[in-house]
């Protein structure tokens, strides 16, 4: 099963920070966008949910990060700037977690820079569900876990 390759909650790998795709690395992008997509669309298949993956949940200890929102973005190298004041609450969830949800607090919105799989540098601001999701796959990059967000220890639930 595809779902199987994701590193579980409690593997060390998941805590540490990756590093940014240079030189020859590049050359296994195409290779690192079919394993992040096969396993996306394993877990929608099973769970109906999930909208992005980052690498080092595969245990590619590289920046980058495949989502799927309506068509596939690549996110490699990304850069996190004007985090708004806002925040706000929501539960959130993780393949490497796929049935503990996690209540955390996330920035209303932000902007990202990152370079696409042409390694053509892009520059999004967003809101909301998207500025949520790219907080989370950023936060895997740099070896931290949506528990480790958890608003208070009492901030979770099962999903049956
Ligand atoms: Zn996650």
């Amino acid at each position: 099963m595809s779902t199987s390759q994701v590193l579980l909650l409690g593997d060390p790998r998941l805590y540490e920070k990756c590093t940014p795709v240079v030189g020859r690395d590049w050359l296994d992008v195409p290779n690192m966008i079919a394993r992040l997509d096969m396993v996306l669309n394993a877990f929608k298949t099973q769970y109906g949910a999930f909208r992005g993956i980052a690498a080092p949940q595969l245990g590619i200890m590289k920046r980058m990060i495949y989502m799927n929102i309506d068509h596939p973005v690549v996110i490699i190298n990304p850069e996190l700037s004007k985090l708004s004041e806002e925040m706000f609450e929501l539960w959130d969830d993780c393949m490497c977690f796929p049935n503990l949800l996690v209540r955390v607090k996330r920035h209303y919105s932000c902007t990202l820079r990152f370079q696409n799989e042409h390694q053509e540098i892009k520059t999004w601001q967003v809101e909301g569900g998207l500025s949520e999701l790219i907080q989370h796959e950023y936060d895997h990059l740099e070896g931290i876990l949506a528990i480790q967000r958890a608003i208070a220890p009492t901030a979770f639930m099962w999903r049956p």
